[in-house]
């Protein structure tokens, strides 16, 4: 009888424990992969077929991607995967020279285009990834984890990081670390220099919802810079950080032009010639973007083309040719970030086939695919 509330609470433990351990392997290896492949969808998977001709135009243009989100979804990114857009022998097989890994740190519950407040629905996607409990909840902690995550991928692979100007040149699939909303430096201006040291050498301003620095086009307010994001923008220029307008509210877009001395990139989005929607570009912010030397990664998914097809990007990219001059065009496909896309990351030769079959000549082509990104960078990238 004595030794009966001993036993008791300590089988009660234990079988807690095992529990516990089940339910983060079932959140892992089956919930996590389950989610992330159901939120990624690719209409074809590469590698694909197209003309000698258009094969060796591609592999020799220098490939760019503005934007894609596989980091967030805790993938070992050296293996081909079945599901998502993005991973390294994908990107290999794309002939992709640089791939943009925007770093996603907060969502909000309910997310639309047109008005969200500042909620947080992805603690469980970073409890269910096994990331450090202060990820759970703070957007900071998930930039650096991530950033973190990116540098090892770097030294277990064929993948380099890019910090600096010398970087770029370097031959092999190149990887930037970009920042997707400065909420995550949680209003703090120090924050930024924790997170260029962490490796960050673009970011974007807003996200879904508005923030101390700026108001994004899907936020509430959609305020313009706030007077914490006016005294940051100098700073991230001398640092070598790429300012990226993606998702910022069309006055704070405004604002940043004005006080901008370097190119800024909109790394995925659309265009309202081609589909209007708060995710867009109007002509007059395209005709802007090229007044300030910067570049437009033109998105893969619905809501930057209205249709889900490599015609539909196409479309997109020649009418922000015609507003905004060759210079000034490229890719951000948001690759992996909760969409569905046309082509993933190995079927880019596709695309390099149907701008050649629309009529641009193979130098424009070039630009497009990513020499205009690669000119933006190596302006500002650090020496
Ligand atoms: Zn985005």
């Amino acid at each position: 009888m004595t030794s009966l509330p001993k036993r008791w609470p300590r089988r009660m433990g234990l079988s807690l424990l095992v529990s516990l351990g089940v339910l983060l392997m079932v959140l892992r290896f089956k919930i996590l992969p389950d989610f992330d492949a159901k939120s990624n969808r690719s209409l074809s998977s590469g590698p694909s077929e197209v003309s000698k001709t258009i094969q060796s135009l591609h592999d020799s243009a220098f490939v760019a991607d503005l934007h894609a989100d596989p980091l967030l979804w805790k993938r070992d990114l050296r293996k081909r995967i079945r599901h998502g857009h993005v991973d390294l022998p994908r990107l290999q097989q794309g002939g992709v020279d640089l791939q943009v890994f925007g770093v996603v740190t907060r969502v909000p519950k309910g997310t639309n285009y047109r008005s969200n407040t500042d909620t947080d629905r992805l603690g469980l996607l970073f409890l269910a990834s096994w990331r450090f409990p202060t990820t759970w909840w703070s957007a900071k902690a998930r930039a650096v984890a991530q950033a973190r995550e990116l540098r090892g991928l770097g030294r277990g692979s064929d993948l380099s990081l890019v910090l600096s100007r010398n970087d770029l040149e370097k031959d092999g699939l190149k990887g930037l670390l970009a920042l997707e909303g400065m909420h995550a430096l949680e209003g703090s201006a120090s924050a930024l220099h924790t997170l260029h040291r962490a490796g960050f050498r673009m970011m974007g301003l807003a996200h879904f919802a508005d923030n101390a620095v700026a108001g994004s086009a899907h936020g509430l307010k959609k305020h313009g810079l706030t007077d914490l994001g006016k005294s940051l923008i100098p700073r991230m220029e001398s640092l070598g950080i790429t300012i990226d307008l993606a998702h910022a509210s069309p006055a704070a877009f405004q604002d940043t032009l004005k006080l901008a001395g370097r190119p800024v990139v909109v790394s995925h989005g659309g265009v309202q010639g081609t589909c209007p929607g708060p995710r867009n570009l109007s002509d007059s912010q395209l005709r802007q973007l090229a007044a300030n030397g910067g570049v437009v990664g033109i998105g893969f998914w619905r809501g930057a083309i209205c249709e889900v097809t490599v015609d539909a990007i196409v479309r997109a990219i020649r009418h922000a040719v015609a507003v905004a001059g060759v210079d000034h065009v490229g890719l951000g496909s948001d690759f992996d970030g909760n969409t569905t896309t046309p082509i993933d990351a190995a079927g880019l030769p596709l695309l390099t086939r149907s701008l050649r079959a629309s009529g641009f000549s193979e130098a424009d082509v070039r630009k497009i695919m990513g020499g205009n990104v690669r000119r933006i960078l190596s302006a500002n990238l650090p020496e």
